[in-house]
């Protein structure tokens, strides 16, 4: 599958596999105005975006990836408090389970 279809963006590399590169227009209409184009062929079935333009949507993206790690994290860290309370119910259970079991011990031993 292509990635520059599915993610938008800058696009790396398009349907014929080749890598893109980046050039500088020369042309009256966009003079000096860079661009991402195959770094194979020029033509309509190989990736030409203007890189402003790419970079624009880029930043979108990445705008949305970062505010979807960011409730990842706000989960991620709501989970590991609540295993900490786990674990320190697991700790306090084991702790009174061995308390008791030294008086039983203890009492055990009084009694022969
Ligand atoms: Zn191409």
């Amino acid at each position: 599958m292509d990635d520059h279809i599915e993610r938008g963006g800058i696009p790396r590399k398009f349907e014929c596999g080749a890598p893109t590169i980046m050039l500088e227009s020369k042309t009256a209409q966009n003079p000096g105005r860079r661009f991402y184009r195959c770094g194979k062929i020029y033509g309509p079935n190989h990736v030409f975006m203007w890189l402003d333009e790419a970079h624009h949507e880029e930043l979108g993206i990445l705008g949305s990836q970062q505010a979807m790690m960011a409730k990842d994290l706000i989960e991620i860290k709501t989970e590991i408090g609540e295993l900490k309370k786990d674990i320190c119910e697991i700790i306090e259970f084991l702790e009174s389970f061995r308390s008791n079991l030294q008086n039983r011990c203890s009492f055990v031993s009084f009694m022969y």
